[in-house]
């Protein structure tokens, strides 16, 4: 079977600029672990912002549910 992955899409609310990150299971528990919102820092203008995981990972939010 092969393995999940989880796309975590991220736009930077002053300058805009969107990235997307692929990420297995494995790399998103320990990178981001089972929560609603996490930190990103901007790689253009390095701003630090908050995303909510539900709207940039839809996916891996529905995991998180179903693991509380
Ligand atoms: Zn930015």
């Amino acid at each position: 079977m092969a393995k999940k992955r989880y796309t975590i899409n991220s736009a930077c609310p002053q300058c805009g600029c969107s990235g997307a990150q692929v990420l297995s299971e494995e790399e998103m528990t320990r990178r981001y672990g089972h929560v609603a919102n996490f930190d990103m820092e901007c790689g253009e203008c390095m701003l630090k912002y908050t995303e909510e995981m539900e709207n940039a990972c839809p996916e891996w939010d529905q995991e998180c549910r179903l693991k509380e």
